[in-house]
């Protein structure tokens, strides 16, 4: 390494420091949870049902996640072959290898989205292999020209005339604005019927947050998310969360929980993150696939897309640290708006026997898998709140 990229380096890694503290501040106040116990909280027979379906999809995610970095791992080492047969240039044909790499890993996952919806209906919950399987067309099209776009703009950027293999430092820019982009445009795609509830004027006051709240239909889960940026700004809630075994008071806790992202500005923080991690993504590109040429030749792609992933890969518990205290605060803004633990801590414990998560699930599936805090963590937290704040 040259002493002035060395320099360089060090700069970034300064003003990433700078930047994730700044990204980390939260209104959160400081607090140690006391230590709850889930069998004190749950039935056993209850957690014992949650408990062994979720070890279970935790296996059916591990070993799909083996079986994409193999299959990736191979065609990383052997799809170069097909470059030399295409006559589309040097960009059609990493589109084209693109479109290859994306059709294996949808393969790779087929069989174990066909076993998820087998074992969902061991458990009685809902699922249908149609959908999981060709049925969500409309999304895995999405994904596809997404992956196309990143394609030609990550080889467009690379040809460019005197980037060399500088071509990382604007790449990771133009991705946030995509990011942002999408995150303005998407709340008017998602439609949905309005929402109307005594409690939600008053909530809004509250949070300081005035946006449209909507329900969307067609899922069988109960869940909730808040999106959009500026003038696009919602809330949309699925329709399963609106309707019993979930009540009025439980439902006026999600809605506070929704509005406290938005109050506290976690679509912009979820962007800088998402740029924050954007850029040693990018470089860690730009490294890799130099021995093949750089991102600008076709032969790079294969190997671009396994470099993608397994940076992915190590970079989700990072990922999940991040949204796990941005959920923190969003409960916490619920419990200050609502007033309400005991319907927060019912809530919680309704998601347990609805959705079958595990309250309490083991180490390596929380460091992987958990992008919210545990439900445990979340009903210690109505408890603190109950006990300790004003
Ligand atoms: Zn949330």
């Amino acid at each position: 390494m040259t002493r002035g990229r060395a320099a360089l380096l060090l700069a970034f890694g300064a003003v990433w420091t700078v930047a994730a503290w700044l990204l980390w501040r939260s209104s959160l106040p400081a607090y140690h949870l006391p230590y709850l116990d889930e069998h004190v909280l749950f039935p056993a027979h209850a957690l014992q049902r949650a408990q062994h379906y979720s070890s279970v999809e935790d296996l059916f995610w591990l070993a799909k996640t083996i079986t994409q970095l193999v299959v990736l791992g191979f065609f990383a080492r052997y799809g170069v072959r097909w470059t030399r047969e295409s006559a589309a240039g040097p960009i059609g044909t990493g589109m084209l290898l693109g479109m290859i790499g994306f059709a294996l890993v949808w393969a790779a996952e087929l069989p174990f989205a066909v076993l998820d919806v087998w074992w969902r209906h061991r458990y009685g919950l809902s699922g249908s292999y149609v959908q999981a399987t060709v049925g969500n067309w409309f999304a895995l099209g999405a994904q596809f020209v997404l992956l196309c776009v990143a394609l030609a703009i990550v080889m467009g950027l690379a040809r460019a005339r005197g980037m060399g293999d500088r071509w990382w430092l604007p790449t990771a820019p133009v991705f946030v604005g995509l990011r942002i982009l999408l995150a303005f445009v998407t709340p008017w795609l998602l439609g949905g019927s309005a929402f109307h509830a005594p409690y939600v004027a008053a909530l809004e006051r509250t949070e300081h947050v005035r946006v449209p709240v909507r329900v969307l239909s067609g899922f069988s889960e109960p869940n909730a998310f808040a999106t959009g940026l500026g003038a696009s700004r919602r809330v949309f809630l699925w329709k399963p969360i609106v309707e019993p075994p979930f009540a009025p008071r439980m439902d006026r806790f999600v809605l506070a929980h929704e509005l406290g992202h938005l109050a506290h500005n976690h679509i912009w923080k979820s962007i800088g993150w998402y740029a924050l991690f954007a850029f040693p993504l990018a470089f860690a590109l730009a490294v890799a696939t130099q021995r093949r040429g750089g991102m600008g030749v076709a032969a790079a792609v294969p190997l671009a897309i396994l470099v993608y992933v397994v940076v992915q890969l190590v970079e989700l518990p990072l990922q999940n640290v991040v949204t796990r205290h941005l959920e923190a605060e969003a409960d916490w803004s619920a419990l200050r708006a609502t007033h309400d633990p005991a319907a927060g801590r019912q809530l919680f414990r309704l998601f347990a026997s609805q959705t079958l998560e595990d309250p309490n699930p083991p180490g390596w599936d929380y460091v992987f898998l958990q992008n919210h805090p545990t439900l445990l963590q979340r009903i210690e937290m109505t408890r603190h709140y109950a006990r300790d704040a004003p």
